[in-house]
């Protein structure tokens, strides 16, 4: 919005971006509602409805409340899960059984840090800075080296402005945001929602592609999570997921780190089925075993390995104790399912 109109006074009158997860599972909707006080905290801020078809309304529920880093302070977006007439949560909520895992396992309290991989298209949905008739130099160089994962210079990265500005925009809103970085395609980026207790860290994922979406509309540049955009070796795009309970984090945790990948090993195909945005399909493009892509067939966990599907980092291997990584969620991966299918998995040893 030019500035003349976000500098105009809204004469005591609050924006409230209303946000919620649409009946695809895997998008958004919102609308926004003026509102004559600020909201201050999440039940200050009212309940909302929307139509999700012709004939099904359905109730926003507010679930978690940031700064709007586009209106700026003190508007607000509230992200919301959607509940039907009876407030049961409608069939395309996937918050709140995750929520009652959650509730389940609080006295582990298990932590999560996700790193959302995602690509940047053109307007012609071409990824940003590729050929138009073919593709750009190989990922990996002549010497076995990276040309774009972390790089900097003309040629090598496309789209930092875009990676820039969600950093900054995940900041102003509130979210836990760890970190950024290029990625091996051209024209992929990484960035780091983590650590985050429980529901939390689904929340704020959601929330942190929601803002990647209208930053990257400023540019007009399309954002896709599209685990595998190119066919062969070009590398796919992940979501993994770190996670560890307070026995993993205390001295001694590395015996009980080892433990959850074993368990996590040995329920494999049933958490492929919760790691993609279609039961399991998407990551069977993805996950060839080639381009630090993790194998679809068989788990291995291992140390320091950048092919593994689950990995103890190397720092946590020399504390002895810290979390893990669960490589194979694929970037279009619903955070909620993902962190309920590991807590019951290790938490509460359930069956998926
Ligand atoms: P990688 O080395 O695999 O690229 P990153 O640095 O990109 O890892 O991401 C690591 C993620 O793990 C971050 O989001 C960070 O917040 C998160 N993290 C750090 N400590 C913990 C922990 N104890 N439990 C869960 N997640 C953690
Ligand atoms: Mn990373
Ligand atoms: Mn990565
Ligand atoms: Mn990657
Ligand atoms: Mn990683």
């Amino acid at each position: 919005m030019p500035s003349h109109y976000l500098n105009l006074s809204t004469n005591g009158k609050i924006k409230v971006e209303y946000v919620w997860i649409n009946v695809s599972g895997q998008t958004f909707q919102s609308k926004t509602r003026t509102l004559d006080f600020e909201p201050k905290t999440l039940s200050d801020v009212p309940m909302w409805t929307c139509v999700y078809d012709p004939v099904k309304e359905t109730y926003l529920k507010p679930v978690g409340l940031y700064n709007d880093p586009f209106r700026l302070a003190p508007h607000k977006i509230v992200f919301c899960e959607t509940l039907e007439k009876d407030m049961n949560p409608s069939f395309f909520n996937s918050r709140q059984r995750c929520n009652e895992v959650m509730e389940a396992a609080k006295d582990q309290h298990p932590w999560f840090g996700m790193e959302q991989e995602y690509t940047l298209l053109g307007a012609d949905k071409h990824p940003l800075g590729w050929p138009k008739d073919g593709f750009p130099a190989p990922q990996v160089n002549a010497e076995g080296l990276a040309v774009y994962q972390m790089a900097s210079g003309t040629g090598t990265v496309m789209g930092r402005k875009i990676s820039e500005c969600h950093y900054a925009a995940c900041l102003y809103a509130g979210l836990s945001i760890a970190g950024t970085n290029a990625e091996e395609l051209l024209s992929e980026w990484e960035y780091q929602i983590g650590p985050v207790e429980g529901i939390h860290l689904g929340d704020q994922v959601w929330m942190s592609r929601f803002l990647l979406y209208r930053v990257a509309e400023q540019f007009d540049v399309i954002v896709t999570f599209n685990p595998k955009i190119a066919a062969g070796d070009w590398s796919g795009a992940g979501c993994h997921c770190n996670f560890s309970t307070e026995k993993m984090r205390q001295p001694g945790g590395l015996k009980v780190i080892l433990e959850a990948c074993e368990k996590l090993s040995k329920a494999h195909k049933e958490h492929l089925a919760y790691y993609d945005a279609a039961q399991g399909k998407d990551n069977a493009r993805r996950m060839i075993g080639r381009s630090t892509a993790p194998p679809l067939e068989e788990c291995v966990v291992g140390i320091m390995n950048r092919t593994a599907s689950i990995r103890v980092p190397l720092m946590v291997e020399q504390n002895g104790c810290g979390y893990l990584e669960d490589r194979r969620p694929a970037a279009n991966c619903d955070p909620y399912l993902v962190t309920e299918a590991i807590v019951k998995t290790v938490c509460l040893g359930r069956k998926l």
